[in-house]
């Protein structure tokens, strides 16, 4: 049987890790609901809707229908890549600058409703791993298996910092990326809309101290069960 796996928790806790290396040896579909909510704070980046000091939730909201979303697989990679109105955006989304503004919009519930109904349309028949915050709550409660992963914030952004430099990414420190990790943490867990809390009948797992191997071994252990 071809099963919905979700998979949600806090900021760089390898979420997207596991959730490949599951998809891959599953040969299920997988669907990174991050990049999505990063494609559309790019938009409205690009439009001059928000930047540092000021956020035009109107003007996105009004915008909403002008933006459309869609994955490409790229079998080099091995994962689907997020499109933002036909451009391949998968570099774009990942940079410091899209990962400071990006809580504030997901925020917006109008732009959640568009979403998740997206995501939600994306199972079709398909085994299906999706990775996010509100997976197992909001998108598919009636998932077969979940996960809520943490770990701590030190552990998070220096995993995440490393990530940064190899991509190249210039002017960033230690400091700013713990500061983007603890305030993403903060509005994803206090927003009014669909706030980042583990449900009631997910697996919590906790990797501060677990390699890539163990937890991979242990979660897939937990699905053939
Ligand atoms: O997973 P990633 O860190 O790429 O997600 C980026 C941001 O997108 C999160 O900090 C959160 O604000 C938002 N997000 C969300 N709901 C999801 C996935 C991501 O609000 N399902």
């Amino acid at each position: 049987k071809k099963i919905t796996i979700a998979i949600d928790g806090f900021s760089s806790t390898g979420k997207s890790t596991l959730a490949k290396q599951l998809a891959k040896k599953l040969k299920y579909v997988y669907v990174d609901t991050g990049a999505m909510y990063r494609a559309v704070t790019l938009y409205a980046f690009q439009n001059g809707f928000i930047d540092n000091s000021s956020f035009d939730e109107k003007a996105l909201i009004a915008d909403l229908d002008s933006i459309k979303i869609h994955f490409v697989f790229n079998s080099r990679k091995g994962f689907a890549e997020v499109f933002l109105n036909d451009v391949n955006v998968e570099k774009e989304i990942r940079t410091l600058e899209v990962s400071q503004l990006v809580s504030q919009v997901s925020a917006v519930s109008e732009v959640r409703t568009k979403l998740v109904q997206q995501q939600q349309e994306m199972r079709k028949d398909n085994g299906i791993v999706m990775d996010g915050r509100d997976i197992g709550t909001v998108v598919f409660p009636d998932a077969d298996i979940k996960f809520f992963m943490t770990a701590s914030a030190d552990k998070r952004a220096k995993r995440r910092y490393k990530e940064l430099l190899d991509r190249g990414e210039e002017n960033i420190t230690y400091e700013r990326v713990l500061k983007n990790v603890e305030s993403r943490d903060y509005i994803d867990s206090t927003r009014e809309d669909s706030p980042l809390v583990k449900a009631d009948d997910a697996i919590g797992i906790d990797n501060s101290d677990m390699g890539l191997e163990e937890q991979f071994d242990r979660v897939y252990n937990l699905i053939l069960r």
